[in-house]
Parts: structure tokens; C-alpha cells; sequence
């Protein structure tokens, strides 16, 4: 067999990965016949196809390479790593430097209380370590039946079986049987969409208070925990009003229930603070954490825990009964640290809030003004707009959510410019490295992007 590499021409790597590679949320049959698009190459917020194309990626890959592609010093964090422990477990009483600097930066980091890291490979397998342990935290307790999970709708937690069922996107509960037992929704706090005539801030307060009426109907004495990301990622980039978490924290205290913030794509700089939460003023008993923690060099994620929650673990007199193999891998603790570091030592989250989110800031909000257009948010450098056939009446498009969306999105493809599409928002996120005249590439194409897709829909009639 040919060995294969990014000298074989694109046609034959496409035939390859459709004869041998099944892809993630993908109709692979409908991806056989397009060819994907094969990246080769990535450097700072630019990619390279198998074509030659020159690529903006307003995605940060899936939210992750926040410190941008092609750094060399993490390559070179990994292959001593390698060379030095390549892999040693965390398991039966053991540890090791990696694994242990990592978790005393990320305590560095992390607001308040949450002093202690749980490894996992993900997010999502961070998430199912988060069912665990709130169960745990209320079975020590001496609260067993305090088992319930109240989440919201269309939120993404990941597509384990936990982290799946966490999530409100019905889609994934459809294939598999999902959700599993006591994870509950209520509706997510998305003003644009489902706000109606109502005030933003009185949306965002009845939203809130929707967890207060699910505790008293399923009964305080149920209720575990409450997980929530700052702002919803993949369901769209979606802002809560400013009202919305102040009172969700209000409703956590009241009641006692633990607060878990997803922090997977806010963490790490992404809304120009360290963690989102402390963008939103929300105290979490526990953080999810992966993606910008090692700016997706290489695959880590976790659960920062407080100290109430970890000492009553820990002091149960007994085994806390979940680990995987990869919890704190050398490797990709010794990269992660690394990245840290640079982001510490580059100011890279200054970087965020002091110079790329307000310029940013400046073009973004302009494209409001586009036709197509019914808002833009962006806080960070977490971004959206949604697209509209009516700005004045916030009106969705006839055709299935998605279909405008998804010709915007190939639109964008087409200008070298990644921005994905969830329905008929368009998303973006770059690499928080961005600088100024990387953001003017990145809109330009936007809005050319924009103006095709636009015109298109006009020529077949669909505005
Ligand atoms: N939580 C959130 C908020 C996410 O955005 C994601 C991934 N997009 C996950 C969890 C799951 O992470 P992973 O894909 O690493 O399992």
C-alpha cells in the first residue's frame, strides 16, 4: 500500500477517509459523495488545505487552539515529556510531576475555592465525571436520593451517555436513548429567539426562575446540582440577559444545590477574563473544564472542585469509584502546563480584553446593520449573528433552521473563511491571538460571505 501522506492529490485522500473514516456528527454517506475538505496545515489563526488554500479559521478548530497553530514550543514540552515519562497512570496510589504542576496552576487560576483537579481525556468524559461526583458529594451526605441534575435545553455537555443527557440537544438524546435517569431541562435563556414581546432582562429572570419552579416540583430534597455554560457554545452562542445568572446563583444558594459552570469553551481567556464565570459573577462549586487548557495540543479536560465538595469526597472513608486511564496523562498535562504558561507570560488574556475583543467589538456589532442580519453578539471573542428574513420582527426563515445557515456557512467555506452555522446562526471563535488586521480579513470575508448568501436566497426566491 502507497503510504499515505499530504503529497497524495486531494481526490484520493478524500477516497481514503470516505472508504475508512467515520466522522463525528456527520451523515457520512452525503460526506463520501462531497470529499471533506483536508486540512494539512495550521500556523497562528491560518490553515492550509490539500489544495494550497490559505484559510482564516474563525472557529479556533472547535474552540480550542486558543494560543493559535504551529507553536513550537509545545512540540518541543511534548517530545521531552515523551522521552522522559511517557505514561504513567494516577491510579493505585501514584503520581507525577506533570500531573501535579498542572493541577496546582490550575488552582493558581481558577477563582475562589476550587482547589482540586479530576482528570479526564474531554469534556465530555469531564462531565461524566461531574454526574459522579455531585452524587457522591450528596450520598456522603447522607442525602443518597439527592440525585437530580437540572440543565437547560439545547445546552451542549458532550455526547457520552452523561455528558449527552446533560445536554438539552434532542437530536442526541434521539439516537441511543438518551437522556439517562434524573437529568432534567429547562428552557435556555436565548432572548432573540424566544423572547417574544417580553423585555430582555425580564426574559432572562423568568428564564432563571424556571429552575426555582423544576427544584420545587421535583423537590429540593431531590435536587443535585444545576450545570449551566456561561454562555451556551455550540447551541448557537447564545448570551444570556444580564439578569439570568445573578438569579440562577440567587436560586443555587437558596436552595443548597451545588452550581456546575461548563466551562470548556469559556474557560482559559475565551470571554477576556480567565474563566467565564467570572465574566458572568457566578461562583461554581464545580468548573468542566478541557478544550483552551491545552489549547488543543493535546486531548485533556477536568473537573475543578471547592474545597467543600473535595474534602467530603475525600474524607468519606472510602474509595471515590471512577478514573480513566488517561486522567492526568504526562503528556497532556506537560502541554498543557506549558500552554498556560505562555499565556500567562504572552498576556494572552489581556490580549482578549485590552486589544482583539474591542476591535473586534467595533466591526462585529456593524454587521447588524447587514440585511440579513437580526443580531450580533460577541463577548470575548465568542461571537454570533443571527440571520433573519425580518430584523423589526426577530422572524425566523420558513425553510428548516439551518438550511440558510448551512449556505451562509458554505458561502464563508468558499472565501477560505471557517464559521460555522447552528440553524441559522452564524458562530464564531477565534484563536484569542488574533491581532487587529486578522479580525479586518476575518469580517471582510464575513461580510462578503454575507452579501453572497444574501443574494443567492434572493435569486431563488427566498426573500
Ligand atoms: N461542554 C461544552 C460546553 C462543550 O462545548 C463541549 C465541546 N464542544 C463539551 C462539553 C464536550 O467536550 P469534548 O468534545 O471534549 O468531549
Amino acid at each position: 500500500m502507497t503510504k499515505i501522506t499530504n503529497h497524495l492529490p486531494t481526490k484520493e485522500l478524500q477516497a481514503l477517509d470516505a472508504a475508512h473514516h467515520m466522522h463525528p456528527f456527520t451523515e457520512d454517506a452525503a460526506l463520501a459523495k462531497k470529499g471533506a475538505r483536508i486540512i494539512t496545515r495550521g500556523k497562528g489563526v491560518w490553515l492550509t488545505d490539500s489544495e494550497g488554500q490559505q484559510i482564516i479559521d474563525g472557529m479556533a478548530g472547535l474552540w480550542c487552539v486558543n494560543i493559535g497553530y504551529g507553536r513550537k514550543d509545545l512540540a518541543e514540552v511534548a517530545a521531552q515529556q515523551m522521552e522522559e515519562l511517557c505514561y504513567y497512570n494516577t491510579f493505585f496510589q501514584t503520581s507525577h510531576v506533570p500531573a501535579i504542576a498542572l493541577a496546582a496552576k490550575i488552582a493558581e487560576l481558577a477563582p475562589g475555592d476550587l482547589n482540586h483537579v479530576f482528570y479526564a481525556g474531554s469534556g465530555s468524559e469531564a462531565n461524566d465525571t461531574n454526574i459522579r461526583l455531585v452524587r457522591r458529594y450528596w450520598d456522603v451526605k447522607g442525602k443518597p436520593e439527592k440525585t437530580v441534575i437540572i440543565s437547560r435545553k439545547n445546552a451542549y455537555h458532550g455526547s457520552t451517555m452523561g455528558g449527552g443527557s446533560l445536554g438539552g440537544m434532542t437530536g442526541i438524546w434521539a439516537q441511543g436513548g438518551l437522556p439517562i435517569p434524573d437529568i432534567v431541562h429547562i428552557d435556555q435563556p436565548y432572548w432573540w429567539g424566544e423572547g417574544g414581546d417580553m423585555d430582555e432582562d425580564d426574559f432572562g429572570l423568568a428564564r432563571a426562575r424556571e429552575l426555582e419552579k423544576k427544584i420545587e416540583e421535583i423537590g429540593p430534597d431531590r435536587v443535585a446540582a444545576f450545570i449551566g455554560e456561561p454562555i451556551q457554545g455550540a447551541g448557537g452562542v447564545i448570551v444570556p440577559p444580564a439578569t439570568y445568572w445573578p438569579e440562577i446563583q440567587r436560586i443555587c444558594d437558596k436552595y443548597g444545590i451545588l452550581l456546575i459552570a461548563d466551562e470548556v469553551i469559556t474557560g482559559f481567556g475565551r470571554t477576556g477574563n480567565w474563566f467565564g464565570s467570572q465574566t458572568f459573577g457566578i461562583k461554581p462549586h464545580i468548573m468542566t473544564i478541557a478544550k483552551g487548557l491545552s489549547s488543543g495540543y493535546a486531548p485533556i479536560g477536568g473537573s475543578i472542585i471547592c474545597d467543600e465538595v473535595y474534602e467530603t469526597i475525600a474524607t468519606s472513608g472510602d474509595d471515590f469509584n471512577h478514573g480513566y486511564t488517561y486522567s492526568g496523562h504526562p503528556v497532556a498535562s506537560a502541554v498543557a502546563l506549558k500552554n498556560l504558561e505562555i499565556m500567562q507570560d504572552e498576556k494572552i488574556v489581556e490580549h482578549v480584553r485590552d486589544v482583539a475583543h474591542p476591535y473586534l467589538m467595533e466591526r462585529w456589532q456593524k454587521l447588524a446593520d447587514h440585511p440579513l442580519v437580526g443580531e450580533a453578539k460577541l463577548v470575548g471573542l465568542m461571537g454570533s449573528i443571527a440571520l433573519t428574513p425580518d430584523k423589526a420582527a426577530r422572524a425566523r426563515f420558513a425553510s428548516d433552521a439551518g438550511t440558510v445557515g448551512y449556505r451562509c456557512r458554505e458561502r464563508c467555506f468558499a472565501n477560505n473563511l471557517i464559521m460555522r452555522h447552528v440553524g441559522d446562526r452564524m458562530i464564531i471563535a477565534p484563536s484569542l491571538t488574533i491581532t487587529p488586521a486578522e479580525i479586518d480579513v476575518l469580517v471582510d470575508r464575513a461580510t462578503t460571505s454575507l452579501d453572497e448568501c444574501y443574494a443567492g436566497l434572493k435569486s431563488d426566491g427566498l426573500l
